[in-house]
């Protein structure tokens, strides 16, 4: 089998240093990858004013097998605009419609809830990742007067919430999950509702085999905290789905322990950490780098090196039974101490 091609773009800061150390982890778990790095992030943009190369989004699209991505924002750059350009123009140019978040306890230790075991928290968040609010379609009108409107349109179309959903019931089907939750607002945002609740139905009966539930996105709100056991696999849009992600990284230890796909089937793919650059921390070996590690092994289950990942996942594992933890989730190591631990027990 030929080495798969993996595209890096580490980014800005903690993203920098966590990415590092995955790629350190991706070596010691023997897989057959080899690695680009690119230097999108801050320090490129303020130096040259590029964002995004001209080609850069085909390349990454033509020349890779996958993409992982540290963490983009830096305070020097105003609104943030190459996080946005680098960061959203993945999602839209590669077209990742499927923002695969697993929402996974390793340990009761990491749970800010009381009473609460790795077996009551193990289920996948699917949020819709190309459409929704995130189109930056609308408009501010009588800007700075007293009469000022801003409209910002939510935007569902039947191919994107279609694709999405279906995305949820094969995710099911081949990890052996039994029930998919769908989660809207219909019963106020109507006219998106009904769309998404007439998709539901109509893909839903494709896939018998599958149990069918659904919650309006306050409602789960609720239970994730209160019962998080019932869940399984959930899908919901784009905003729902930022928030909600936010919340199972809470569930499962925080920012520092999420992991994150942004996947189109059949096409490049890019792994993510949950967290974002993380300016107050970064450059000062606090950042936690389980993350990104916790990535990579999904990026590898992706590319079908299951075996590999499962080598990963399991050094991880270790490392929180073993408390070899760094500061945000109670332990006393350094990002470079916690990284090292885990590469040296692949
Ligand atoms: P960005 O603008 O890039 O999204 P941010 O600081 O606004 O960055 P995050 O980086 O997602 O948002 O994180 C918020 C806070 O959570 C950070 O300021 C940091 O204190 C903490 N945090 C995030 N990721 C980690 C991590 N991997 N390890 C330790 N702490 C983290």
């Amino acid at each position: 089998m030929s080495k798969k091609k993996i595209a890096v773009l580490a980014g800005d800061g903690i993203g920098k240093e966590v990415i590092a150390h995955a790629i350190d982890v991706l070596r010691a778990s023997g897989a057959e990858v080899e690695f680009t790095e690119f230097d999108w992030g801050a320090d490129r943009y303020l130096r040259d004013s590029v964002t995004v190369p001209a080609d850069g989004f085909s390349l990454l699209a033509n020349g890779f097998d996958a993409v992982l991505a540290g963490a983009f924002g830096d305070p020097r750059v105003q609104f943030n605009i190459h996080a946005r350009e680098i960061l959203l123009g993945m999602r839209s140019h590669l077209d990742l419609y499927a923002n695969v978040r697993p929402v996974k306890l390793l340990d009761s230790l990491l749970c800010p809830l009381k009473d609460c075991s790795p077996e009551d928290v193990n289920f996948t968040i699917i949020r819709e990742n190309t459409e929704g609010m995130y189109g930056d379609l609308g408009g501010v009108f009588k800007r700075g007067t007293a009469d000022e409107i801003a409209v910002q349109e939510d935007v569902n179309t039947w191919k994107g919430v279609e694709r999405v959903i279906r995305y949820a019931f094969e995710h099911a089907r081949q990890h052996g999950r039994r029930r998919v939750l769908m989660s809207d607002k219909s019963n106020a945002l109507t006219h998106a509702g009904s769309l998404w609740q007439r998709v539901w139905q109509e893909v839903g009966g494709e896939y018998p085999d599958i149990e069918k539930q659904h919650m309006y996105v306050d409602a789960l709100a609720l239970a994730m905290v209160r019962a998080p056991r019932q869940f399984e696999v959930i899908v919901t849009n784009n905003l729902f789905g930022d928030i909600l992600t936010d919340l199972g990284a809470a569930l499962q230890g925080g920012l520092g322990m999420a992991a994150s796909g942004n996947i189109h089937p059949g096409r490049t793919s890019m792994f993510e950490p949950v967290h974002g650059s993380a300016p107050d921390i970064a450059g000062r070996d606090l950042a936690n780098p389980m993350g990104a590690i916790a990535s990579a092994a999904m990026m590898l289950a992706h590319l079908g090196l299951t075996q590999e990942a499962a080598r990963i996942d399991a050094a991880i594992l270790s490392a929180v039974r073993q408390r070899k933890l760094t500061p945000d989730v109670g332990g006393t190591l350094g990002t470079r101490a916690c990284g090292e631990w885990i590469a040296s027990h692949i």
